[in-house]
């Protein structure tokens, strides 16, 4: 099968704004994108709201946001900013290209493929249930498919409304095309009655708006989820009709959850934003979505993004359902994150700790060093908080368990020695080794040990008696920071 094209290279996503990023639309674009940066050819972003309802202009941003997020930039398409057209070939809103959908229906109609129809949708059903009590295949026949124009008018001008149908019982054939993922598709004509082109209102469907825009924008190549693969025929008809070449279809297979059941939201995150909120970084989350129904020709892994880019072919893409598991994304952010240094770290996580409104040091020299010690403790950018909020001052409390390991007699002598060790100290942090030491002389002051001698220190560094080893944190905490949540616990035995 050959993807080649006559046609310069041209791929578009197409997404119909309705909020956040799918993680399925976030595969198509991804998949585009390489392919487009493979052919050295264009990546359209094209926005199909002509469901008017729900692509509203924030939803539109909210995609946009997403797809920078991935770093999956368009190079024709709304400006992300402006929303204004980049490229040649727009409106890239299909909100905005409704004239165009109509002068193309009204041709439809002057060539007699297209017809005013006004049955209502109670006519219809009556139709329908006597073709299926005679076992007939439910197409509705509408009567009006042979008025003349005039006489459609004529009864609009009335005050009738009408939809504006495709012609579809003198097409009686299959209509075939090869898909680039699937092989040879077969598609019997009767597998439709004739379809609505423009709705009463005006507004024109999904299957119309979408071949007129591949054909006027010139895409080479629709590669797209497989729930539009029954969409093709309608569209094959339509292109059909107006005589216009087609393009390249490769439908790309389902992903689905655990259970081998279409991904959705009740089993975890499915949205960009989501991953994004999580922790996730972009460059991981790439490369778990093109293994998601592609894989790397040496069975590859981890891929980075102009690998991607070289390596990804359509011929790899694999017809069946594709598993999402998020314990592979987990490792997989895991080994990109591993791969960054503190610094870059730091840089991702800040955001993370911001909104956790956690007040931490702000010198850098600090921060690296937070990093290098938590650095192999998290699979994800959130789970960062958690390991920076026992260092937070605001966020020490003394938790129930610490008060009950407070009420022990050793806890007194134990943290006396503690804070006064810490105040004799010259520097405003202790290393791991000095704060080992410390710990001997707590040890021999007070006179105990075992857990009577960890479990106070470790309330009255992190308000519990367990958690993160002492030795880990305290050379991350400021002597004041130390001598105040001791000051804190002493408080309180008192
Ligand atoms: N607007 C359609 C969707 O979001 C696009 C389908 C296509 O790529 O043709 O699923």
């Amino acid at each position: 099968m050959s993807v080649a094209s006559s046609k310069k290279v041209r791929v578009r996503f197409a997404p119909s704004p309705t909020g956040y990023l799918h993680v399925g639309g976030a595969r198509s674009a991804l998949y585009n994108y390489l392919f487009a940066k493979q052919n050295k050819g264009q990546f359209i972003l094209r926005i199909e709201d002509t469901d008017e309802a729900r692509s509203t202009d924030d939803s539109l941003r909210m995609v946009m946001e997403d797809l920078q997020w991935l770093g999956l930039q368009w190079d024709e398409g709304p400006n992300p900013k402006t929303l204004e057209d980049l490229g040649n070939f727009g409106p890239y809103r299909q909100s905005r290209r409704l004239d165009l959908y109509k002068k193309y229906a009204d041709e439809l109609i002057a060539t007699g493929k297209a017809y005013y129809c006004f049955m209502t949708d109670a006519e219809m059903d009556v139709q329908r249930e006597a073709l299926l009590k005679e076992g007939k295949s439910p197409h509705v026949e509408s009567p009006y498919a042979e008025w003349t124009v005039e006489k459609a008018r004529a009864k609009m001008s009335e005050g009738a409304t009408a939809v504006v149908r495709f012609k579809t019982r003198h097409l009686r054939k299959d209509y075939v095309f090869t898909d680039l993922v699937r092989g040879e598709v077969k598609f019997p004509s009767d597998m439709v009655s004739d379809f609505v082109l423009l709705r009463s209102g005006g507004m024109p469907v999904y299957n119309f708006c979408n071949v007129i825009d591949d054909h006027l924008m010139q895409i080479s190549h629709v590669l797209r989820a497989e729930e539009h693969l029954p969409n093709t025929l309608r569209q094959m008809m339509l292109y059909e009709a107006f005589g216009w070449e087609l393009p390249l279809f490769g439908h790309m297979s389902l992903i689905l959850d655990e259970d081998r059941k279409k991904l959705s939201k009740r089993k975890g995150a499915t949205s960009c934003h989501e991953f994004k909120m999580e922790g996730y970084l972009p460059a991981a989350l790439n490369n778990f979505m093109a293994l998601l129904g592609w894989s790397h020709p040496e069975e590859k892994e981890i891929i980075p993004m102009e690998e991607l880019i070289e390596k990804f072919s359509v011929h790899r893409l694999h017809p069946s359902g594709a598993v999402f598991d998020a314990v592979k994304l987990k490792w997989m952010n895991s080994v990109y994150l591993r791969a960054l240094s503190d610094e870059q770290i730091w840089q991702e996580l800040k955001p993370f700790l911001d909104r956790a409104h956690l007040d931490l040091p702000a010198d850098s020299a600090w921060q690296k060093k937070s990093v290098s010690v938590f650095r192999s403790a998290m699979e994800t950018l959130a789970e960062s908080v958690e390991l920076y909020r026992p260092l937070c001052d605001k966020s020490f409390v003394i938790q129930p368990e610490g008060e009950d390991t407070l009420k022990w007699e050793q806890a007194k002598p134990v943290l006396q020695a503690w804070k006064d060790l810490v105040e004799q100290e010259p520097n405003e942090f202790m290393t791991e080794e000095r704060f080992l030491q410390i710990q001997d002389l707590v040890k021999e002051k007070s006179g105990c040990k075992g857990k009577f001698l960890f479990m106070p220190m470790r309330v009255a560094v992190i308000g519990k008696p367990h958690g993160t080893e002492l030795k880990i944190l305290v050379p991350l905490l400021k002597k004041t920071s130390l001598i105040e949540r001791a000051k804190i616990c002493l408080q309180k035995i008192s």
